[in-house]
């Protein structure tokens, strides 16, 4: 026989290890390379349930994308590895999400299982979860176990967010034993930098910035930015931000964006994350806080199509002041409340149609009219804050299409949004100050080495 033959086996262990190597090896350094201050930003935030929780968590497409690059080789060895292990044993998976009026019971009924093991099961979990509050959608994975012909179900599990899940497993007596359990969860910093070519939306969507980064850093910037006049092209922008992978649910959720430069032909608007003593915010280099109290353009890639002042009214015919100014924007783009605040009125308005109000302080306050809908849980005096949905664009009310109406109202008076010059939030001082000029240069460092 030849020899060469007889060292495949060899060579096949030899660049296994060598990969499991490899992988540990890299995910050590990335650990290592983790800032701590970061570390404590995000956990504070906890932006992982956040995002799971919101409208903004990835498309499933983009997840797999995100995934089946990282991870493909070391997948495919994995399950070539399981089916080497236990060969004669099949598991069987039944999936099962929670439908409208549908209770654990029932769900339980529909399971190869006895009447007893059923109530131990409703008992077990019951310790751990409250089963009245199921929600429609809720996912429920049963295993089940087949080996000479008996089907026996092993463990069922419920994934209750992005790190979480409850799961109950049979132990030798048969009987099931609820728990929780907090999954691995790795992170990593990514970096971006995108040259703009036509918009920053467009732009940022071509070097694949995943979704919701994208929409925060445009939040992010619509204090300080008209995107319809200030931004050129070759402008630019850097961002950084985390990814959390799930690798067990091959699950990837975004998390805070921790460092931002958009480098415009004029300025430059560096912003860095930073933990205060009252919690998370963006600051400049200089340690200012870069909130605005309000925002300028409370939706996302809309276009100014009609401006504050006189002007022939669309429908009436003759001329107005017109007290707001309106984005163009498709039915069901999602309207931002423009700042912290507590919703003084929502419903239909007359002419505004559907319509919200928000109040700010004593003395600011800002309207949404025309819209097509409101988002769910948005009801009078609810607190809101900046950046928030609180509804979506429509035409309701007198309106020749879809389109959103904006009002900031000053002391009674309607003003003009666009032309605010608002006081910025406080300045870092003292001790805070210090850290966070040591942060920052931390993060600039990290920032041009990763670039
Ligand atoms: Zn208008």
């Amino acid at each position: 026989m030849n020899p060469s033959i007889l060292n495949i086996p060899k060579i096949i262990v030899s660049i296994l290890v060598l990969f499991f190597a490899y992988h540990f090896f890299s995910l050590g350094t990335t650990l290592l390379k983790e800032n701590k201050k970061i570390l404590l930003i995000t956990e504070k935030k906890q932006p992982i349930i956040d995002k799971l929780n919101n409208e903004d968590i990835e498309q499933k497409d983009e997840i797999d994308q995100v995934f089946n690059e990282k991870n493909a080789e070391q997948t495919s060895i994995l399950e070539q590895q399981k089916i080497d292990i236990s060969p004669k044993i099949i598991t069987k998976i039944n999936e099962v999400i929670v439908k409208k009026n549908q209770t654990f019971d029932s769900i339980l009924k529909n399971e190869k299982i006895t009447n007893s093991m059923r109530i131990n099961i409703i008992t077990e979990i019951s310790k751990l979860y409250n089963l009245k509050k199921l929600p429609i959608g809720q996912k429920i994975i049963f295993n089940y176990r087949e080996k000479d012909q008996n089907t026996k179900l092993v463990k069922i599990t419920l994934p209750l967010s992005f790190k979480e899940e409850l799961v109950l497993e049979n132990n030798l007596d048969n009987k099931f034993i609820a728990k929780k359990i907090d999954l691995p969860i790795f992170s990593e910093k990514k970096i971006f930098k995108v040259n703009i070519e036509k918009s920053l939306y467009q732009s940022a969507v071509k070097f694949k910035v995943p979704n919701s980064v994208i929409i925060d850093l445009i939040r992010l910037y619509s204090f300080d930015v008209d995107f319809q006049r200030d931004i050129r092209v070759n402008d630019n922008f850097v961002v950084m931000y985390e990814v959390f992978y799930n690798e067990q649910r091959r699950e990837v959720a975004f998390g805070n964006i921790l460092y931002s430069n958009l480098i415009l032909q004029k300025r430059e608007l560096e912003y860095f994350l930073f933990e205060t003593s009252e919690g998370i915010d963006y600051f400049d280099r200089k340690g200012k806080n870069v909130r605005k109290a309000l925002m300028k353009t409370p939706i996302d890639g809309a276009r100014l199509s009609s401006g504050f002042g006189m002007r022939k009214h669309p429908i009436l015919g003759y001329n107005v002041k017109h007290r707001g100014v309106d984005f163009a924007a498709p039915t069901g783009t999602p309207v931002f409340a423009a700042g912290n605040g507590k919703i003084e009125f929502i419903g239909t308005n007359g002419a505004y149609g559907k319509y919200i109000r928000i109040k700010h302080n004593n003395s600011y306050k800002t309207a949404y009219a025309h819209l097509s809908g409101y988002k769910k849980g948005i009801s009078k005096s609810v607190r809101v804050n900046q950046g928030e949905i609180i509804g979506y664009v429509g035409s309701t009310g007198r309106s020749t299409g879809p389109h959103l109406h904006y009002e900031v109202i000053f002391n009674g008076k309607k003003i003009n949004p666009m032309k605010m010059k608002l006081p910025s939030g406080k300045s870092l001082k003292n001790e805070e100050l210090n850290k966070f000029l040591e942060y920052s240069e931390e993060i600039f460092s990290f920032v041009i080495k990763n670039i």
